[in-house]
């Protein structure tokens, strides 16, 4: 690489930031974006990780809460235009359902997420007891359920596939991609150094530091994020042929019990780079904090915590009753908080900017992120007239 300044560098080539790079470079803007890939083992791997490591991730147009509605709807009316230009699928509208307890304790859940449907005009059924019962009968939602189903426009996305997309678009707009981990980000005379693990030093007046949950490790944002990363576990439910053709329009599930005792999603069966299709369940009980990078590292090394990953499980089975499976599986994850459910996308300084804290919704919503990531860093401000609210601490 003979000439090492740029205008932005986006650190961590992830959902975001590979999505942030693609606005900045086809917005003309010389971009540099810098990040590892993910690592052949992960038991084996010492260095940091990403929450993207997966083949599927739910995406829908309707979510309880109005600015994540928004991005997502914004991102996925961009899906189809980011596979063409990446040469990549990575979107299988199967549909999507969202669905919690109609009346009493959590009603907000579903009532929000219906009163944001109905406003922003996207289209879905509502359904309750016998028809909701008839339309999908794999599932045994308690009374008192309200679902929301999105037949089009929603359903899952290849969170790798997604990646890969971005970055190949992002390289044919002319944006520079280096697979290195960064070490170190420091402001120095009127600029910022990034510092990357293969020695490289790269230069640019402005930095996006989108590392997913290792945005909280040292030596990258200036500041310290008050952002809660927590372990996630997964469990996966191998399939045979016939059961996953059997299930095979099975739509996305999001899910509120009745006694709000966890935050179960369910993903319909797909194929993993194994051969094997699996139907995946997340979204544990017990928010379990990991503090240190140290910690995080280690928990996505672990494979996830069987007590969990059981829990889940039998939430599962319990809603899908007659769900034929060969075994279960389990493997561990991170997701990251901000403390009023926005994403941070924010300068810290003259020179460095931070997108991050996916809560839970990072992947449907990502390329609107990124987009908003890219506006900020090039002097732009967040439509306050579309999203709400605050995006730095
Ligand atoms: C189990 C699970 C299920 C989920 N399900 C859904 C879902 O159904 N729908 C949904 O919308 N969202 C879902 N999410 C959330 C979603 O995956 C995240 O919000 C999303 O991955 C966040 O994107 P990101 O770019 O911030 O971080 P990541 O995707 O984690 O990317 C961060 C990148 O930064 C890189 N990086 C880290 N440190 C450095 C460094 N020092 N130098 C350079 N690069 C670095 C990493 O290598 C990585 O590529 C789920 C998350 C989990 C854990």
């Amino acid at each position: 690489m003979t000439d090492q300044s740029f205008d932005v560098i986006v650190v961590g080539a992830g959902l975001m930031g590979s999505a942030a790079a693609r606005h900045l470079a086809e917005m003309g803007v010389k971009t540099a974006l810098v990040g590892p890939d993910e690592p052949d083992v992960k038991a084996a791997h010492t260095g940091v990780f990403a929450s993207h490591y997966d083949e599927a991730r739910i995406t829908r147009k309707i979510d309880t809460r109005k600015n994540w509605a928004r991005f997502s709807q914004a991102a996925i009316n961009r899906y189809a235009e980011i596979e063409a230009k990446g040469g990549q699928p990575f979107f299988s509208p199967v549909g999507a359902i969202i669905s919690g307890p109609e009346t009493g304790e959590g009603s907000n859940f579903i009532l929000n997420a219906q009163r944001n449907a109905i406003e922003d005009a996207v289209p879905h059924e509502a359904l309750r007891g016998k028809d909701l019962a008839e339309r999908f009968p794999d599932f045994v939602f308690p009374d008192n359920i309200l679902a929301l189903y999105e037949a089009s426009d929603a359903g899952w996305i290849n969170p790798r596939a997604h990646v890969r997309a971005q970055i190949t678009a992002a390289q044919s707009a002319g944006a520079f991609v280096l697979r290195r981990a960064v070490m170190h980000i420091a402001e120095k005379m009127g600029e910022a150094q990034v510092f990357c693990a293969g020695g490289e030093v790269l230069r640019a007046d402005k930095v996006i530091v989108a590392c997913g949950a290792f945005s909280k490790a040292e030596g990258l944002l200036p500041e310290p994020l008050p952002m809660k990363v927590y372990a996630r576990t997964i469990a996966f439910f191998e399939l045979d042929t016939q059961e996953a053709l059997r299930l095979r329009q099975m739509p996305s599930v999001v899910y509120l019990p009745p006694d709000l005792s966890a935050d179960p999603y369910i993903l319909p069966p797909v194929r993993y780079p194994d051969g094997k299709t699996y139907i995946k369940i997340g979204g544990d009980a017990v928010d379990r904090e990991l503090g240190s990078t140290a910690e995080m590292i280690e928990w996505f090394r672990s494979g996830g915590d069987p007590v969990a990953g059981a829990a889940i499980a039998d939430i599962l089975t319990g809603l899908m009753p007659g769900l034929k499976h060969r075994s279960v599986s389990f493997d561990s994850c991170a997701t990251s908080f901000s403390p009023n459910g926005n994403p941070f996308i924010y300068p810290q300084t003259d020179h460095i900017i931070a997108l991050t804290a996916g809560n839970g919704a990072g992947a449907k919503c990502a390329d609107e992120l990124g987009r908003l990531g890219a506006l900020v860093a090039t002097g732009g401000t967040i439509p306050a007239e579309i999203y709400e609210g605050s995006f730095a601490p």
